[in-house]
């Protein structure tokens, strides 16, 4: 297997600009293209909206489910970022790819669109799932929707490798990601008459500080040493109201997220903060103005990958890998989204998760390689070894 073609490979995925707000069409087609060179037809799943689809395929036999290799197509933008060469064109300096997505995702895709013909020489009994998906930099919802078709197919996938960069370690958890819009409405009055009216900042403050005290809970009551920062996080990173020093705030909003280990729903802590709200602050307010709101809107909700779910998967890969230990990590995956349709799923892939989303981003080439060994122990191993545990 050569690495030279992957790099043209990764070449041409670098060059379409598929940053989440662009389409991605293109760049499916193409992949489709390729696929159809080798006799593989693909399925392209079209979004509702305009410009963005799922791309599909198996090679194999398509009456059981296999091993999938997913990854997605879009990438974070580069505006406001300084690089030192074009980001959309792949440059290779002292060993490295330079390029928008070389590293998060598109050195694996570029991997595995290069290892098709090695699957199909296989004849693999257990068949091979290409998938690529839309949007998850920004909603996820094209695994979602990809989601959503598998749940009803006849056969899904046995088990499943999502290619984000974890530097071709074995990725068996990560914490999952929720964020909230908190709107606080208060009562506008001149502020000499600060007690007959409801200043939403203040409100929201109130809140803000009842956030610290359950992450100080948070802290106490359970920890996972296998993350970086080892307890479920909440977070405010943004907050905006009032219109003058001298007026009580009439509205107030900030977005509040957190980031839960595995075992804990975002959800469940919502509710706790809401009923909190419900039992000391709105009464208070309402006394005043009865029109006074707090309200919780939810903005995203990507769930855990939890380790429960793919042990089997993971001490069968990670012997192949070369890395020792598992790794688990603090940023969100589709990986939950497949593993709550019941697909054991683990998360490796080429190139580092530091220079991802940053400007000067780059997979080493022997990342690569590394990749396609993995990919090439695995063809010659789908029969033969039971890597496959049915779902
Ligand atoms: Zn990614």
């Amino acid at each position: 297997m050569q690495v030279a073609s992957v790099i043209d490979t990764l070449r041409t995925l670098v060059g379409f600009d598929t940053v989440s707000v662009n389409s991605n069409i293109a760049l499916i087609d193409w992949v489709a293209n390729r696929l159809a060179d080798h006799g593989i037809r693909a399925t392209v799943q079209h979004a509702d909206e305009e410009g963005k689809a799922n791309l599909f395929a198996t090679i194999g036999p398509d009456d059981r489910g296999g091993l999938m290799l997913s990854g997605h197509s879009d990438v974070v933008p580069v505006v406001g970022q300084s690089w030192h060469t074009d980001p959309f064109q792949l440059t290779e300096i002292d060993g490295s790819l330079y390029g928008r997505g070389s590293a998060d995702m598109k050195g694996f895709i570029a991997c595995v669109i290069e290892m098709v013909p090695r699957f199909i020489a296989a004849r693999p009994r257990t068949p091979v799932h290409i998938a690529l998906s839309y949007d998850e930099e920004t909603s996820m919802r094209g695994m979602r929707q990809l989601v959503a078709h598998l749940a009803s197919a006849p056969t899904r996938p046995a088990a499943c490798i999502i290619g984000e960069p974890t530097s071709m370690r074995v990725v068996v958890a990560n914490k999952g990601a929720a964020g909230y819009r908190v709107r606080v409405g208060g009562h506008s009055v001149h502020s000499s008459l600060r007690d007959s009216g409801v200043s939403a900042v203040e409100v929201a403050a109130r809140i803000i500080v009842q956030c610290q005290a359950m992450q100080a809970r948070l802290r106490e009551s359970g920890r996972h040493d296998g993350f970086e920062f080892p307890h479920t996080s909440v977070h405010v990173g943004r907050i905006q109201g009032g219109t003058a020093h001298n007026i009580t705030a009439k509205d107030c909003e900030f977005m509040l997220e957190i980031r839960a280990l595995p075992g804990i729903t975002a959800v469940e802590l919502i509710d706790d903060l809401r009923r909190w709200c419900e039992a000391e602050v709105l009464p208070g307010m309402r006394a005043i103005a009865p029109d006074c709101f707090i309200e919780f809107d939810q903005i995203f909700d990507t769930p855990p990958l939890d380790e429960r779910g793919n042990t089997y998967l993971a001490q069968a890969i990670m012997p192949l890998c070369g890395h020792g230990q598992v790794g688990r990590v603090s940023f969100g995956t589709e990986a939950g989204i497949l593993q709550g349709v019941g697909v054991p799923t683990i998360v490796c892939g080429p190139g580092r998760i530091a220079v991802a989303h940053q400007p000067d981003e780059h997979v080493e080439i022997e990342q690569l390689d590394r990749c396609l060994r993995l990919l090439d122990t695995l063809a010659s191993r789908l029969d033969t070894d039971a890597l496959l545990r049915p779902a």
